[in-house]
């Protein structure tokens, strides 16, 4: 049982006092701004809810962080003791504590943010801004987000630089320069702009196409695009911001083409990416649907890793294919955007959603903010389903792996990317229930055995 100190404890107090001030000012507040209305289903309800489930989604994300914090055990386990010496297993805790510091300001000031611009109902008078530009609906809703996402980009340049150039420096994984970081941000912010303005477009034309029943053909929309962009991943995106070399014909290729052979495993491209541009932390990825399949390994990982390691963490990713968990994890993808299309279209039928942030019409862009607020808790909670049935099949890769190629091998891997990395070995359970989309390393390790 974990013990709290006097001052922890008149802390949590204060929190709590606060909370409770704030829901009962909002009352009176509300009035002030606005009509009063005296139905129970009321804008002034609805925006106290919203409150609610900032505070209860911010408490929620602190307390996991605090309880996976004070997880952390002094003693290496046994499996990794040749990997960690107790300087190293030091600098691993202290990693996660600096980015955890850095975390939790950066989400403390987006909480003080949102509750500001809850409670003096910015999302409606930035929509009143937006909507003073242009007479097309289109328009209107692509500044309202481009004027947040700027803010939100140019809030976060400080904390990006700082978590490059300060904490990832002081542990020897930065190889970022200046230069690369600039132009990263400059291609990142051109890159979601385009995003931001072409799916805001898209959206809006569909909703004024179809103003009833428009949800299922959002839902057709945006299940294609993720489709193209799961198949057009390494062709399209990747190389905006990195090199993609063919790997070059020997050993590690032969290997690597052996295996799939005769596994049945059909692999159009075998690439060499240079992540070393930016860190030195190792990593590879698989992408593309049917006949495009193609692995990206990065450079770093090919200088750290055995032949035979390379292509038991191949044989675990072709492990995912053939039991099919890329195909099961997109439709179940495509059937939650399904949902969120229809629970959107019904949100934007409720005008008094629209009063309680301020806004005296509803409207697309006023619409998403407030489906984002009231889609929270049903997020957290398919994330969670999403994250248990991702723990299964990632052991039954694990397995596969193990059954076709060589346990032992993908276990050297795992260890070894996860002492490079310096990551958190003694996950709490909760954080790893909610969180880990991969069992923590101890079970993996175990199960290969
Ligand atoms: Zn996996």
């Amino acid at each position: 049982m974990t013990k709290y100190t006097a001052t922890q404890i008149v802390i949590i107090n204060e929190i709590i006092c606060l909370i409770i001030y704030l829901i009962y000012e909002i009352k009176h507040h509300f009035n002030y701004f606005c009509k009063p209305n005296y139905n129970t289903l009321n804008a002034q309800n609805i925006l106290v809810l919203f409150i609610g489930l900032v505070i209860f989604n911010f408490l929620f994300t602190t307390v996991l962080e605090y309880l996976n914090d004070k997880n952390w055990k002094d003693d290496i386990p046994e499996d990794l003791k040749d990997f960690y010496d107790s300087e190293k297993y030091l600098k691993a805790k202290n990693y996660k504590i600096d980015r955890g510091k850095l975390s939790s300001l950066s989400s403390s000031i987006s909480f003080v943010f949102t509750l500001a611009m809850l409670y003096f109902f910015g999302f409606g008078l930035l929509s009143d801004l937006a909507n003073s530009f242009s007479d097309s609906i289109i328009l209107q809703s692509s500044i309202f987000f481009m004027i947040l996402y700027l803010f939100n980009f140019i809030i976060g340049i400080p904390f990006s630089y700082y978590s490059t150039f300060v904490i990832e420096e002081k542990y020897g994984f930065n190889k970022t320069d200046i230069k690369t970081f600039i132009t990263d941000k400059i291609k990142g912010l051109i890159m979601t702009s385009l995003f931001i303005i072409g799916l805001t477009s898209l959206a809006v034309f569909v909703i004024q196409y179809f103003p009833n029943g428009f949800w299922i053909w959002l839902w057709i929309g945006l299940s294609l695009l993720m489709i193209l962009l799961n198949m057009f991943y390494a062709d399209l995106i990747v190389p905006i911001f990195n090199k993609l070399t063919p790997l070059d014909d020997g050993d590690l290729r032969y290997k690597i083409e052996n295996y799939s052979k005769k596994v049945g495993y059909s692999l159009k491209n075998i690439f060499v990416i240079d992540g070393s541009k930016r860190s030195s932390k190792a990593n590879a990825f698989f992408s593309g649907l049917g006949p495009r399949k193609t692995i990206a390994l990065y450079d770093t990982l090919i200088e750290k890793y055995t032949d035979e390691e390379l292509v038991s963490v191949l044989a675990h990713e072709v492990g995912h294919y053939k039991k099919k968990h890329i195909l099961f994890s997109m439709i179940l993808t495509i059937i939650q955007l399904g949902v969120m299309c229809y629970l959107f279209e019904l949100c934007m039928s409720f005008n008094m959603i629209a009063n309680s942030l301020g806004s005296s019409n509803m409207n697309f862009h006023i619409g998403i903010i407030a489906f984002s607020f009231l889609y929270s808790p049903v997020g957290l909670i398919i994330g969670i389903l999403m994250n248990m049935l991702s723990r299964k099949n990632e052991f039954e890769a694990d397995e596969y792996a193990k059954s076709t190629y060589d346990g032992d091998s993908l276990s050297l891997a795992l260890k070894k990317l996860s002492v490079d990395s310096l990551s958190n070995i003694y996950p709490h359970p909760l954080y790893v229930f909610v969180h880990y989309s991969h069992p923590p390393l101890i079970q993996r390790l175990s199960k290969l055995k």
